[in-house]
């Protein structure tokens, strides 16, 4: 696959992760969470909030962009992915429209390099063994489309959820 050799995956905190964008894994009011997404608002100060409170929210699969306060990132991409509901209710295509639709936007944004979280394999529960995959073949896909993004890079939270990437990512180099 075109765009594989273009993501690695890494262990860390997103929030000191200097990409040109970093993905926030929101929620649809944009209006601030827990996780990944609490911590993206507090390390990068209250510019962002306000940023995203003229944005309207956000359709879950969608993501809009705001810039990055304090953070060492240009941008953070907000994206909304789905709630787990045991499979049956899209989250599947909507966790792969997420990273569709973020890898779009950074392009748009003129990024080179891009940093993801687990999205959705927190609080809303998506099993991180079927995030993976999906997470990096749609990334791949979306890096094959727009070649001026040099690197994404998947920052994960644990030494578990690094496993399973690096795993999954094994997988789709072949
Ligand atoms: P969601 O509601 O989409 O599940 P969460 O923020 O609860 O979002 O979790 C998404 C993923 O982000 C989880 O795997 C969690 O461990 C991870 N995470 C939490 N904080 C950070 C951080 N500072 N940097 C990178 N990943 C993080």
């Amino acid at each position: 696959m075109q765009g594989v050799h273009r993501i690695e995956v890494a262990l860390g905190d997103i929030t000191r992760h200097a990409a040109d964008a970093i993905v926030n894994a929101a929620n649809s009011s944009l209006l601030g969470g827990g996780g990944v997404d609490g911590a993206i608002h507090r390390a990068g100060g209250p510019s962002i909030l306000e940023e995203c409170r003229r944005l309207g929210g956000c359709a879950t699969g969608d993501a809009k962009a705001t810039g990055a306060g304090d953070l060492p990132a240009r941008h953070v991409i907000h994206t909304v992915g789905p709630v787990w509901q045991g499979g049956d209710a899209g989250e599947e295509e909507l966790l792969a429209s997420c990273h569709r639709r973020s890898v779009e936007l950074a392009a748009e944004l003129g990024c080179r390099t891009v940093a993801f979280p687990a999205i959705s394999t927190g609080v809303y529960g998506f099993p991180v063994e079927l995030a993976a995959p999906i997470a990096l073949r749609t990334t791949a896909e979306g890096l094959a489309r727009h070649e001026a993004i040099e690197r994404a890079t998947f920052v994960l939270f644990s030494e578990g959820h690094l496993r399973v990437f690096e795993h999954a990512l094994a997988g789709l180099r072949g």
